[in-house]
């Protein structure tokens, strides 16, 4: 098995959302060589073959690896992350055995807009998300470094198709 295990290092609040937790962690086997196949996995990575690090995000949740280092955020409580890290754990290691069947990606992603994403939000500045306006928020998500899923707004039913049209782009 390529990857035997993920340590947990420390578990602390998110300085982002209160109710949310970030985690260290360090996984068993350095994770580099499998890094340009996630990257082609998940439109929402941001690879950096040079420093042998990548972020993306799935279900609200965001990963960033560096070599052996596994930061991972925005989870509930100790419950969910030791499944985040099964789920992590498993992909990596399918990853890993099917790789000869998968083409790597060794490029950088392009960033989506801030302005495409500001411009399907609900613009109403509610602050719910933990930003002073939505052009903040669009400008967080563009760097990754929030989620859609912490705008509320966005999943009420009005908003559908605008959640549609950032999911599809933002993986
Ligand atoms: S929660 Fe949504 S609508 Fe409210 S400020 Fe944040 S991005 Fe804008």
């Amino acid at each position: 098995m390529f990857l035997a295990s993920i340590e947990v290092l420390d578990v602390d609040i998110c300085v982002q959302l209160a109710d949310k937790f970030v985690a260290r962690t360090r996984a068993s086997a350095d994770l580099k060589e499998i890094m340009p196949y996630l990257n082609g996995m998940f439109r929402s990575s941001v690879y950096n073959h040079g420093d042998g690090s990548i972020r993306f995000t799935n279900d609200g949740i965001e990963y960033t690896i560096i070599n052996d280092q596994v930061n991972i955020a925005k989870f509930s409580n100790r419950t969910e992350l030791y499944e985040l890290l099964d789920w992590l754990k498993d992909l990596i290691n399918d990853t890993y055995e099917s790789r000869s069947e998968m083409t790597p990606l060794y490029a950088r992603r392009k960033p989506v807009p801030v302005f495409f994403i500001y411009n399907l939000l609900p613009k109403t500045n509610c602050q719910r998300c933990g930003e002073r306006t939505c052009m903040a928020f669009a400008a967080r998500v563009n760097k990754l470094e929030a989620g859609i899923d912490a705008c509320p707004l966005l999943f009420e039913p009005e908003y559908d198709a605008s959640r549609s049209k950032l999911e599809g782009a933002l993986g």
